[in-house]
């Protein structure tokens, strides 16, 4: 279920990516055959040396009424470059993007003045758009010079052509933190399972940037189909991957949409009765949500034990909400502690594999990463007489060797409660309630004293909100 679900997004990003390319070339090759004689503009406080004169302007349709695109293009001896922006009917937006481009072109022209090295940028325009009528336009700026590989830019800008206004992607989610948060697990899972970057990613670098903030997200385009996002090159993956970009289906995030970007869902299975009274409303619903329960269902899942005392508390409050857990033991941990790896076991838990050492895996050989798989199934097999079902990578980092390396199911989060960094049980709680939802995988670790302090409330919560716990086998 899970892996069919990761196949159809790695498709959708293997989709996107390739538009993005074919529109790179595309208006590459366009910007060359479209550029006419014109008149320079939007550079008028460039003093310096850099000879512009040949600077080529032209004004061409999009394939929107109500856009038209500028490209400019020079073909100075050192500073060459080619840029393409929309323009629409509002001048606020217009002088935004004019804004934009202005910086971009002072950046390249000054930074660079003066120096004989071959250079080159160029500024493509991508235009996406959604059925209720709202533009997104793909910036995508490219510079080279005659030593580096060069750098890649993305920046978006929205438009809505009705009023004028712009739209961030805080309007998409309808202003609500809860989706955001669910996104940022959304997008962090995309990023991971991206075969194009796995191999190359920061792991750090790619949690800080997927955090939820709304900046980190504002780089965004949204179409009838998916929500694309444009991170820059060589921050959260290696350069040679260029930057990542990650399309979320519309139809995964549905429920995350603000009314105006919701896709139009044509049942009318249960239309609105006036007859019905209120109460009788009331009913229905806590019928249909609360009524079936146990229906319900979430997986706690525990990292980086086992450990003397945190473990064993954590047992301990499992056992008062009659829950059951699965534990992603560390070997190196059972190595020390057998007797707690043991005691998870009897106590009906389920137990995952960790690796031995905590690596990194997607930096490390074949047989480095094998070693540090089977070496753990095997000493927890040993100590619990359990086999080991379930797999976790540290940090959540997967490529094609760590996949080849194990019969495992993988296993991830959408839940991450933060609790190594937060060390905090009033945070665990309120993450928790953020983020949980049916079919959730927490993330937690039986390390940190916080995490076991914290969980009463943890389970008390989600146990009033009708959820039953159950071990990350059973999700599926
Ligand atoms: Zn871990």
């Amino acid at each position: 279920m899970k892996k069919t679900h990761r196949k159809r997004r790695s498709f959708w990003i293997d989709v996107t990516f390739s538009i993005v390319i074919i529109a790179l070339t595309v208006s590459a090759i366009s910007l060359i055959s479209l550029s006419t004689k014109g008149k320079d503009t939007l550079l008028p406080e460039n003093k310096h040396a850099v000879d512009q004169t040949n600077v080529v302007v032209d004004t061409t349709d999009s394939q929107y009424t109500d856009i038209k695109i500028i490209t400019e293009t020079s073909n100075d001896l050192y500073t060459p470059f080619s840029i393409q922006y929309p323009q629409s009917l509002h001048s606020p937006f217009n002088k935004a993007i004019a804004s934009y481009i202005n910086d971009a072109k002072q950046g390249y022209l000054t930074k660079h003045n003066g120096s004989k090295l071959k250079r080159k940028m160029n500024i493509s325009l991508e235009i996406l758009s959604h059925r209720s009528g709202n533009y997104s336009f793909v910036l995508v700026d490219s510079r080279t010079t005659g030593k580096s590989n060069g750098q890649t830019r993305i920046r978006s800008f929205h438009l809505n052509p009705e009023t004028g206004e712009s739209f961030t992607i805080s309007d998409v989610l309808g202003h609500n933190s809860k989706h955001l948060k669910i996104l940022s697990t959304l997008v962090r899972e995309a990023i991971y399972n991206d075969p194009l970057i796995a191999d190359n990613l920061f792991p750090e670098e790619v949690h800080i940037q997927t955090e939820p903030t709304w900046a980190n997200f504002e780089n965004f385009a949204i179409t009838d189909e998916s929500l694309i996002f444009y991170f820059d090159e060589n921050e959260l993956a290696a350069g040679k991957v260029g930057p990542p970009v990650v399309a979320i289906p519309l139809n995964d995030i549905n429920n995350l949409l603000s009314e105006k970007f919701k896709l139009v869902i044509e049942d009318t299975a249960t239309p609105p009765n006036q007859d019905d009274s209120n109460r009788d409303a009331t009913e229905n619903e806590g019928t249909k949500d609360e009524h079936d329960s146990g229906s319900k269902k979430v997986a706690l899942t525990f990292d980086d034990g086992p450990h003397p005392k945190v473990t064993m508390q954590i047992l301990e409050t499992l056992k008062k909400y009659d829950a059951k857990a699965t534990f992603f033991m560390l070997g190196n941990m059972v190595e020390k502690y057998p007797e707690i790896a043991k005691k998870v076991q009897e106590a009906g838990h389920e137990l995952g594999n960790h690796t031995w050492n905590h690596l990194e895996l997607t930096k490390l050989s074949g047989e480095k990463v094998r070693n540090e798989i089977y070496k753990t199934s095997d000493i927890i097999e040993n100590v619990t007489g359990q086999k080991v079902t379930e797999f976790r990578p540290p940090y959540g980092a997967v490529n094609g060797t760590v996949r080849s390396e194990t019969n495992l199911p993988i296993i991830l989060w959408n839940v991450d409660t933060l609790d190594w960094k937060d060390r905090d049980p009033n945070r665990l709680l309120a993450n928790v309630k953020n983020a949980t939802k049916d079919g959730s995988t927490i993330l937690m670790h039986d390390i940190h004293q916080s995490t076991a302090d914290g969980l009463d409330a943890v389970l008390a919560y989600l146990q009033s909100e009708g959820y039953t716990f159950v071990k990350v086998s059973d999700l599926k």
